[in-house]
């Protein structure tokens, strides 16, 4: 049954899923037809509909034919633009707005720098955050970095200060809390630790 093959082998490549929970999603979706093509709409449509945001990083909508709108945080004028988290993926800013504390924008990099993984600052989305520490009106006042504790993400951390210090020489870095466990991803923190670990930020030494 190559179509079942394809399917399973399909699907224990996603993260987080292995044989075993491929095959339970399988059998899942398969035993009633409309759960199945519920699911290749949603897929499809979210390759269709969805895109990065052009200024943070963070997934928006794509309507069609048109370039990829801002996201809902960009293009919501409650926040403010002077303070930049900058975070490695989407879903750090997923578990920081589960906290509701943080009315700020964001910035993603899109991972840490690390030579064993072979990702280099030219790889991250360094180029866009220098653009608007540079452009911004009015200009930004504090930039947070939202990392992780892995030796990865300080590298990374530091790299990002330099360029704060070089581009927006006006504004302070501060860096979540060392509340954080060590070697900690902040989408894997609850939402009280994380709400702490940003209520608590340290300018960076
Ligand atoms: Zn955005």
């Amino acid at each position: 049954m190559q179509a079942l093959n394809t399917l399973l082998r399909t699907l224990a490549k996603l993260p987080g899923m292995g044989p075993r929970s491929a095959q339970r999603v399988a059998l899942h979706v398969l035993a009633e037809p409309s759960r199945l093509t519920g699911l290749v709409q949603a897929l499809a449509d979210a390759a269709t509909k969805l895109g990065t945001c052009p200024q943070c990083g963070n997934l928006a909508e794509k309507p069609e034919a048109e370039a990829t709108a801002l996201c809902p945080i960009c293009a919501n004028p409650a926040r403010a633009t002077g303070v930049i988290c900058v975070v490695e993926g989407v879903a750090d800013i997923w578990a920081m707005e589960k906290g509701g504390t943080f009315g700020g924008h964001y910035h993603v990099l899109g991972g840490v720098v690390s030579a064993l993984q072979g990702v280099g600052p030219a790889q991250l989305r360094l180029g866009q955050l220098a653009g608007r520490l540079q452009s911004a009106h009015p200009p930004v006042t504090e930039v947070i970095l939202a990392l992780g504790a892995s030796i990865e993400g300080q590298t990374t951390g530091h790299l990002v200060a330099e360029m704060v210090h070089r581009d927006a020489p006006k504004a302070i870095v501060t860096s979540l809390a060392k509340g954080m466990p060590v070697g900690a991803n902040v989408d894997y923190l609850d939402e009280s630790t994380l709400t702490l670990a940003l209520q608590h930020r340290q300018p960076l030494a």
